[in-house]
């Protein structure tokens, strides 16, 4: 396994493009642990692991790009799964605000930019719990199929974020 530092590589270990903020150094937040600590140090992962800290209950890393996705849809499913069943006019105009929001403040700037895009195009339903649900598991499976996964069967989405499965 090659140790040499790699000069601004655009792969990384794990074969997605490596992102670069603006002032041309590795995005944390925007790449993979792994391939942040390969595009920084040239390490890769076996090495990239050996240097980790000790990690205790409250000693743990910044997120990486999967982490804040992970933690960033369950937030929104979860929005969708308490949002009103017939929201008031208000509700409706602050979750579209929120969304916005949302895409400008996220931590990965070019997620950001692509979840923007999608909402330009694609005004978020908001006018009941369940087509709010279905609208942010549409964008989801955007993001899913941009990332090479399987789509959710968004008919499934209360099943998964509200009210659970059946045994
Ligand atoms: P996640 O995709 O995080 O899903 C978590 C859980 O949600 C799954 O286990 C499943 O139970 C459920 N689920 C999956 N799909 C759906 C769906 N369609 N509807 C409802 N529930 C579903 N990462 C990048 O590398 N590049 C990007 O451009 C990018 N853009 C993003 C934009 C946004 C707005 C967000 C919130 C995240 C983005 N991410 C991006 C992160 C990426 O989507 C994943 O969160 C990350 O790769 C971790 O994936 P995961 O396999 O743990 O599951």
């Amino acid at each position: 396994m090659s140790t040499e530092k790699a000069s601004e590589p655009k792969v990384g270990v794990s074969g997605r493009k490596i992102v670069y903020d603006k002032d041309g150094k590795p995005c944390r937040t925007c790449n993979s642990l792994t391939d942040f600590q390969f595009a920084t140090t040239g390490i890769k992962p076996a090495k990239a692991a050996a240097k980790k800290p000790v990690k205790d209950a409250y000693k743990d890393i910044p997120p990486d790009v999967e982490v804040i996705g992970k933690s960033s849809w369950t937030l929104l499913h979860s929005i969708a799964a308490t949002y009103p069943e017939t929201p008031d006019n208000k509700q409706q105009l602050d979750l579209k605000q929120f969304l916005k929001l949302f895409g400008n403040f996220y931590p990965c700037w070019y997620c950001g930019d692509d979840f923007k895009e999608y909402l330009g195009k694609n005004e978020p339903k908001v006018d009941t719990q369940d087509a709010f649900g279905r609208w942010l598991c549409d964008a989801h499976n955007e993001v899913n199929v941009k990332l090479g996964k399987p789509k959710f069967d968004c008919n499934l989405w209360k099943q998964r974020w509200k009210d659970g499965w059946e045994e």
